[in-house]
This record gives structure tokens, C-alpha cells and sequence, in this order.
């Protein structure tokens, strides 16, 4: 709990406008999008880094919480302030800063949302590739906060792969900038990459330096409509084999397309077992063979139908019903979990059946959406978390869903994080040492524990 006068300090160094306390506002803050909730004591919205800093130096003297947030839309549960405190809203930190065309760099504040961002550098005809389906309402510095990727992460990687430098309030209030704009950098530790991913536990992002490449000429969407999952599920290896990387490769099974159609129709095939939503881009020319090559790398795993998106205005359908599915499944149920197991490429056919034994096993409903081309499976367990039993089948679900993509040499996350939903799984992956490794980082950086407490860390999860 504050002591007295700390809601009159912060109000000092942001404003009294910018400190929100009533009920109604705090209750605003409490929730992402898992069913974790909690009431922070005040929400704060500073718009420069010194008033972050001086937030952040008042925290570590009263001993509060401080919890980053963008629109939070995370799955994680990253930007609940699980221990009270202090939420610090990002999002008066929105601006486009510079687009430097020599350099191919941007400088972007971490409240600007990744659509807006998109349309300024596409507009230049440059590219940033990263594309959570979030990308109408998370912002960069959740991006970064999360390590996200999305759909094209299969050619162009994710979040990571961009970030050059970055502004950072260290939890104790001091500011840095890490990496620069510059291609090359081995200058000391990358501590540019400690902070992607790293769920507002270790600083706050006031500035992004990000890479942009050059626009693609051309682009093509295909539909590959498959009576079986395995078949689909096959294709991933026949594709690459065929040394083609799409910028997508996305697999939605029946379950999934049937919501998403009684949502926003758009005439998904749903007599099909699964299909596979790809995009191929490059030149012209580049664009054609691949497309071919796709085609015929779809039908040798048995695809009935190969669809090519006549127009842009059909490609954007497919994709607006793709990046629409998760609030699909979502209106399909009272609570939805989303899972983020990640395998190798080469198990996809594997980890899908997998998947679909345990939904059985578990008697639960769990859609399947995938981005297959990198072995990210997004299971959507359906469920009610007022129901105990189907939350206690819903935990062993996933207990073995994790053990199973660790068996199979994978990771428990993918793009979503963490945060407070996998926190107990971090051992599983990285052994005690392991985890004691990252504790270390986190506590040399923040003794007084303030950043975003009770996330990564299931130890630290205690009055949760
Ligand atoms: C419909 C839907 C589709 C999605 N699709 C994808 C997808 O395809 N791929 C994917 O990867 N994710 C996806 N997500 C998850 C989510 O959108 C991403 O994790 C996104 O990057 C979160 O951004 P945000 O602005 O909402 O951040 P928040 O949820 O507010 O915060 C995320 C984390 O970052 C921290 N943070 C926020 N701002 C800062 C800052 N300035 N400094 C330090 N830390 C900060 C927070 O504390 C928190 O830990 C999806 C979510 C939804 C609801």
C-alpha cells in the first residue's frame, strides 16, 4: 500500500490530470486479456522520459509497484499490476519520431501503435515487417515488451530481429540508451536484446530505434483447402523443402474457420478439415515461380483446392477473417486461453496430433490456429473459469501440452511471453540454474523488485 503523500508526489511530477484514482478508472487498468485481474492504487500517464524516471525514483523510495502497460493487449497476463502500485499508461508517448531513409532506421516512441507505424514507413515504400494480428491496437513498446511476432515471422522474423537501440529508465530511474543505429554493434552486452521480450520487468522503453527494409514489389495470398490436418500439417516440410520460405504460413483448422465464418464470413471452406492461409512476396517475377512452386508443394501433400486471391481487396478479406479469428473464438466462450507452444519446423505434423488428443482427452473445445510455417501452435482452449472442474482439465491440458512441445525440443512460448499464465512452466524449459540465471539479471537490475513484480518468476508470484 502507499503511504500518504505519494498520490500528491506523483501528481507533482505528471500533472494532476495525469493521475487517475477513482474507482472507475482504476478497474479500467486491472485486466488484460487472461483472467488474471487486480486493482492497481493509481494509474499514471507521463509523457516524457524524465518524469518516467522520476516515477520510477519515487517508486524504489516508497516501495511500490510499477506496472508498464501499452493497450494491453498481451496474452500473458503481462501488464495486470498482479501486486497493486502503480500502472504507468505509455500511451502519451506517440510519436513517429524520424524516418531516416539513408540510414533505413525509424525512431518511434513506444505508445504508437504498430498499424499507424506501419502506414508512415509504407508510405516511403519501406517495410516493418512485425505483424502480431494485435497490430490495429498494440503498441511498439508491447511489441517490444512481449518479443512479438505474428504471421510473417516465417520469412522476416520477429519483433527482435528490428530493434537496434533503445531508451531505458533502469528500474532505479537512471537513463541509458542501448545499440544505436548502426548495422553492426558488439559494443559491450547486448543489452538491446536482454530488454526485447523481457515484459516490462527490467526498464521502460521511452525510445525505439527500429531497422526498415525496402517494401516488396509484389505480393500473392493462396488458400490451400485440405480434407486432413496431417496433410496440411505436412506441407510446412514439403514447402521448405522446396527451398521457398512464404511470408505466411498460417493453418486454421475446422473449428476455428466455423467461428470465424459465423463472425465475419467470408466464405471459408467449412466441409475442409484445415486450411492454409500463405502469402509470397518479392518481385513480380520472384512472386510467380514461388507461387507455383507452393501450389505444387500443396498438392503433393494432398491439398483438393489451391485458391489464388483474385484481387487485393480479396487477399485483405482473407487476412482481416485470419487476424479476426482470435475475437472469433473469444465471443464463442466465457473464458479463452490461448496457448503459445512453439516446436521445431519438422515436428508441426507431430504436435498437431498431439494437440488434438489431448482436447479429447481432456473432453475440452479447443480450436486450433497456427502459425505452422514456424511451429507456433496457438490452441484456443474454450472454457468458464467460474466452472472448477473444466479449469482443473484445462491446467492438465496444458501441463501436457508443455511437456510435450519441450519433448520435442520446443519452447513454451512462442511470441506471447510469460507473464503470471506460464510462470510455473519456466523450470520445466530451463532447469533451476536456468532460472536462477535470469533471477540474477533481474535482481541486479532491481533490488527493490518495483518493475512489473510477480511476472516470468513464479516464485515471486506470492500474494498474487
Ligand atoms: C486479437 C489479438 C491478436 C494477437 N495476435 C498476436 C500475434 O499474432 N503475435 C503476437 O506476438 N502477439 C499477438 N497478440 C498479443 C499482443 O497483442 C502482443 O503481445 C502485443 O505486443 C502487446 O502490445 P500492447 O501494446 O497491448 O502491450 P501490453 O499488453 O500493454 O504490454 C505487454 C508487455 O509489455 C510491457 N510494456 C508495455 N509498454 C512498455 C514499455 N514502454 N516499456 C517496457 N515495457 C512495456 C508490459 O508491462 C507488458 O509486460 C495478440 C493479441 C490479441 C488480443
Amino acid at each position: 500500500m502507499f503511504t500518504p503523500g505519494v498520490i500528491d508526489e506523483l501528481k507533482k511530477i505528471v500533472g494532476k490530470d495525469d493521475v487517475l484514482t477513482s474507482p472507475e478508472e482504476l478497474v479500467c487498468y486491472s485486466y488484460d486479456t487472461t483472467p488474471f485481474t487486480h486493482l492497481p492504487q493509481a494509474v499514471v500517464l507521463p509523457e516524457s522520459t524524465q518524469e518516467v524516471s522520476a516515477i520510477l525514483k519515487l517508486a524504489n523510495q516508497e516501495k511500490f509497484p510499477v506496472t508498464p502497460r501499452g493497450a494491453s493487449s498481451n496474452l500473458s497476463g503481462g501488464s495486470v499490476p498482479v501486486q497493486g502500485g502503480v500502472v504507468m499508461l505509455m500511451v502519451r508517448f506517440n510519436r513517429v519520431l524520424e524516418i531516416d531513409e539513408e540510414n533505413l532506421t525509424a525512431t518511434v516512441e513506444p505508445g504508437v501503435v504498430l498499424a499507424q507505424f506501419h502506414r508512415a514507413v509504407e508510405a516511403r515504400g519501406l517495410f516493418y515487417p512485425p505483424d502480431p494480428a494485435s497490430l490495429s491496437i498494440s503498441t511498439l513498446g508491447g511489441n517490444i515488451g512481449e518479443g512479438s511476432g505474428g504471421p510473417r515471422c516465417f520469412k522476416y522474423g520477429t519483433t527482435k530481429d528490428y530493434v537496434l537501440g533503445l531508451e531505458v529508465v533502469l528500474p532505479n530511474g537512471e537513463v541509458i540508451w542501448t545499440g544505436s543505429k548502426t548495422v553492426k554493434n558488439v559494443s559491450g552486452y547486448d543489452l538491446t536484446h536482454l530488454l526485447v521480450g523481457s515484459e516490462g520487468t527490467l526498464g521502460v522503453v521511452t525510445k525505439i530505434i527500429v531497422k526498415l527494409i525496402p517494401l516488396p514489389e509484389a505480393k500473392m495470398t493462396l488458400l490451400a483447402i485440405y480434407d486432413h490436418i496431417d496433410d496440411a500439417a505436412k506441407t510446412v516440410s514439403s514447402i521448405v523443402a522446396r527451398r521457398i520460405i512464404p511470408t505466411t504460413l498460417e493453418l486454421l483448422d475446422r473449428a476455428t474457420m466455423e467461428l470465424v465464418e459465423a463472425y465475419k464470413p467470408v466464405g471459408l471452406p467449412l466441409d475442409a478439415e484445415a486450411v492454409l492461409l500463405l502469402e509470397i512476396d518479392g518481385s513480380e517475377a520472384e512472386v510467380k515461380r514461388q507461387a507455383s512452386l507452393v501450389e505444387e508443394a500443396c498438392r503433393s501433400c494432398k491439398a483438393r483446392e489451391v485458391q489464388v486471391a483474385k484481387s487485393k481487396e480479396e487477399s485483405e478479406q482473407l487476412w482481416s477473417a485470419r487476424r479476426s479469428a482470435l475475437a472469433a473464438v473469444a465471443r464463442g466462450c466465457v473464458t479463452l486461453v490461448i496457448e503459445d507452444a512453439t516446436v521445431p519446423r519438422s515436428a508441426v505434423p507431430q504436435f498437431v496430433r498431439i494437440i488434438g488428443e489431448l482436447a479429447r482427452k481432456h473432453h475440452l473445445r479447443v480450436p486450433l490456429l497456427a502459425h505452422a510455417g514456424d511451429g507456433n501452435m496457438h490452441p484456443l482452449v474454450m472454457t468458464d473459469f467460474r466452472d472448477q472442474e473444466e479449469m482443473v482439465r484445462v491446467d492438465a491440458f496444458a501441463d501436457e501440452l508443455f511437456r510435450a512441445a519441450l519433448d520435442l525440443g520446443g519452447t513454451l512460448s512462442g511470441e506471447h511471453g510469460i507473464g503470471t499464465l506460464k510462470a510455473k512452466y519456466l523450470a520445466w524449459q530451463f532447469g533451476p540454474a536456468g532460472v536462477e540465471a535470469m533471477h540474477a539479471i533481474k535482481r541486479a537490475l532491481d533490488p527493490n523488485n518495483i518493475l512489473n513484480p510477480g511476472k516470468i518468476f513464479a516464485n515471486d508470484l506470492e500474494g498474487v
